[in-house]
């Protein structure tokens, strides 16, 4: 596990925002950064029984495996931070949602003092006061399975969307398939190993009860992901369009109507889109992971392998005009065109590769959405530092000037955007519309 060459104290963060970033919020810089290099708790910060946890509820996002951070059934699945007159920290910070990215080496702490008040510092400076997600009310109701609510209905995002992760294996299967960054299927070993049920794939009548139970008593929630592995044989006898599509088919109308229904999966034909729309799917995510031809290749072998790139992007295209382009959100992992070895060493040439991709994407009224690297144990890339943080600032002005450009809708399905108010939690780019 690798730092980045530009381990920030609260002072010289304050000066690259303000001399070359102050067209960005603040919320935004330490958002990125937090996100890039992880935190840890101290114990005293995991002292209370009264937060949401972090539920492990795809990949780990963690930068060091299970074994070395014991804490990681004690950690919250998110934190807000914020100033007002007690703590004003470096700058003031609207409250700002981030995903718990656990790195014991990261300059990023979350401490308590005596009274049990949490602080996020930087380099030992106190820069932000912090809260935990609450538990959702559904969390405490009974259920007819013998597993914790948040091994099948996981709630994130503040509890705004509950996270469906119905096959938690992916077929692209050892370093010669599966997608270079991503830690699925090692996340899913680790997981056994700390005795986490983790179940393999999910019941969906499973689903269908929880999502009943979360309709009943929750107001937060409004939207839910069905997601999971690739398949690329059958699963369940089922091929991978079935068997996505037999959890929405599962749901009642009243249950299609209660929550916006998003699906992240591979890039499909019209054909089998024109099945999801009738199933009661609202918004599509084929993920297009990293828009450099020749590092989609190597960092995507499966797919490549599979679709392919030019068949992948044509999908993409082609899907908008089954669910209306605003619905098309593919995500891109961004900043792994820079992982060490086989990425862009400059930042300007990253951003400006992964740019056409969004040039590409929003000029057809589609609206990309990134998430936020995290070289993760176990995978190919682990041993890459995380890009500078300067690359995912170039990239959010680059975002937000593009999506201007072009006019566009904030992405449905992700909850208000803007500085105070984002819950997307893996990367600033709902802060910066
Ligand atoms: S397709 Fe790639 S990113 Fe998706 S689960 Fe499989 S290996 Fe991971």
């Amino acid at each position: 596990m690798k730092s980045p060459d530009d381990n920030f104290t609260a002072p010289t963060i304050a000066a690259l925002w303000q001399n070359n970033f102050d067209d960005l919020p603040f919320e935004a810089v330490i958002k990125q950064d937090v996100l890039r290099q992880g935190l840890s708790f101290t114990a005293n910060a995991l002292t209370s029984a009264d937060y949401k946890k972090k539920d492990y509820f795809i990949f780990t996002f963690d930068r060091a495996p299970l074994t070395e951070i014991p804490e990681h059934k004690r950690v919250p699945e998110e934190i807000r931070i914020f100033t007002d007159s007690e703590v004003q920290g470096i700058h003031p910070l609207a409250p700002t949602v981030i995903s718990v990215r656990l790195n014991p080496r990261s300059p990023y702490l979350v401490d308590a003092n005596e009274k049990g008040e949490l602080h996020l510092l930087l380099a030992g400076e106190i820069i932000a006061k912090v809260i935990y997600p609450p538990i959702p009310k559904y969390y405490h109701e009974e259920y007819s399975f013998d597993k914790p609510i948040g091994e099948v209905a996981p709630a994130i995002e503040w509890g705004y969307l509950i996270y469906l992760t119905v096959f938690r294996n992916c077929q692209y299967f050892g370093k010669d398939e599966e997608c270079q960054f991503c830690d699925m299927n090692h996340n899913w070993r680790q997981q056994k190993k700390q005795g986490r049920p983790y179940t393999g794939v999910k019941d969906p009548a499973h689903v269908v009860e929880a999502l009943e139970k979360i309709a009943a008593t929750d107001e937060t929630a409004k939207a839910f992901t069905i997601t999971g592995g690739s398949v690329t044989g059958k699963l369940g006898g089922k091929d991978e369009v079935e068997f996505y599509l037999q959890y929405v088919r599962a749901l009642s109308d009243k249950l299609k109507k209660r929550f916006i229904s998003k699906m992240v999966i591979q890039a499909w034909e019209k054909d089998d889109c024109k099945k999801a729309i009738d199933a009661g799917v609202q918004i599509y995510h084929p993920n297009y992971e990293v828009w450099e031809p020749e590092l989609f290749r190597k960092f995507c072998p499966g797919k490549e392998r599979f679709i392919g790139r030019e068949n992948w992007i044509r999908r993409i295209v082609e899907s908008a005009e089954v669910f209306g382009a605003m619905n098309v959100i593919p995500n891109f992992v961004g900043g792994v065109e820079m992982a060490e070895g086989s990425g862009f060493t400059d930042v300007d040439k990253a951003v400006l590769s992964t740019s056409e991709g969004l040039e590409y994407f929003m000029s057809r009224g589609i609206v990309p959405r990134f998430t936020t690297w995290c070289p993760e144990p176990y995978t190919v890339l682990a041993e890459s530092a995380p890009p500078p943080l300067e690359y995912y600032l170039k990239l959010l002005r680059n975002y937000r000037a593009i999506h201007k450009k072009y006019a566009l809708p904030v992405p449905p399905g992700y909850g208000e955007a803007g500085v105070g108010k984002a819950v997307f939690s893996v990367s600033a780019f709902m802060d910066v519309l």
